[in-house]
């Protein structure tokens, strides 16, 4: 069955990601289709069959199963999304919805997608083999998974490691989850745009202060030139994933840590250095001193949703 392969599916907010993905995590073929949440759920649930379908006709290679990666708060014994907000989901019951379209009988395993993406790293990622890890999906918000003794961390609710919203900095911003002090509201694309807005007035001078519409990228070149402002916004991310990061640190004692997302890679000269020398500095004369702060490998989502059919052939 070397040859055999499974197909990805990740589910965005935006868009639909599909790979046809092998078991070293090679990708033979690729497709998308928007996602137009506002159509319905009915109506999603045909179009990722329908991509599904397509990938089907791309190969004659024997199909093993197919991994899906959704945002929410998902059961994967059950194959529900309790809730997905950006896709005005409430109990959806994703798995059966596929395999009831599905013209041929292939097993579906749903994963969150940040434990979709932890998955990838430790099959064939920047964690390949690791048994214990955090990854921290710095993105437009941020989001996070763990793996521990080799398991995903799932939680009683299966809302473990939804680290953007653990209210952990004191006085800190509202967030639009209702919290205050979330660090998705400083170590994400949401929360670099609130920063913004917090300390443009106190920096006329900065090369932000001149500019409209101001993106996340605009300000990553900012810091990159040395401007006060935009230094000050990547310091906040790198703050804001401190916070959470050291007393998770000393809850699960992971070997190393995965920066992923994609403000996480665009920021990465940025924020690599900074985060592991402030990690070091935090927990130097501690038990936990030395980890690694590393940057993800796994470029293609799809192949994170791929690699839960892989981790759960061979762990059966
Ligand atoms: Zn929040």
């Amino acid at each position: 069955m070397s040859d055999s392969l499974a197909i990805g599916v990740d589910i965005g907010g935006t868009k639909i990601a599909y790979g046809l993905v092998d078991r070293q995590g090679a990708v033979h073929a690729a497709h998308r289709l928007p996602t137009l949440p506002e159509e319905g759920t009915e109506a999603v649930i045909n179009r990722i069959v329908q991509g599904i379908e397509h990938m089907l006709t791309l190969t004659d290679a024997p199909i093993v199963g197919i991994g899906m990666g959704s945002p929410g708060q998902i059961n994967p014994h059950t194959g529900v999304v309790y809730l997905a907000t950006n896709l005005d989901w409430h109990n959806v019951e994703l798995v059966q919805g596929v395999r009831q379209r599905l013209s041929r009988d292939i097993p579906v395993w749903l994963h969150n997608d940040a434990n979709a993406s932890a998955m990838g790293e430790m099959l064939f990622g920047a964690a390949k083999g690791c048994s214990d890890f955090l990854i921290l999906t710095v993105g437009t918000g941020l989001g996070g998974a763990a793996i521990s003794g080799g398991k995903l961390l799932l939680g009683g609710k299966f809302v473990a490691m939804e680290v953007g919203h653990i209210p952990v900095i004191p006085n800190g911003r509202l967030c639009r989850c209702g919290a205050l002090g979330c660090p998705e509201m400083y170590a994400s694309g949401t929360g670099m745009m609130a920063g913004l807005e917090d300390h443009l007035p106190h920096y006329p001078f900065s090369v932000l202060a001149d500019k409209e519409n101001v993106s996340t990228e605009d300000i990553l070149a900012a810091a990159r030139e040395g401007d006060a402002l935009g230094v000050l916004l990547v310091d906040e991310i790198v703050n804001g994933l401190l916070a959470v990061t050291v007393p998770i640190i000393g809850l699960l004692d992971p070997l190393r840590v995965v920066v992923g997302g994609g403000l996480g890679l665009a920021a990465w000269d940025l924020l690599g250095e900074r985060l592991t020398n402030r990690l070091h500095e935090e927990l130097s004369q501690t038990v936990f001193e030395d980890i690694p702060v590393v940057k993800s490998e796994v470029l293609s989502s799809a192949v994170g949703a791929a690699s839960l059919v892989w981790y759960e052939l061979d762990n059966r």
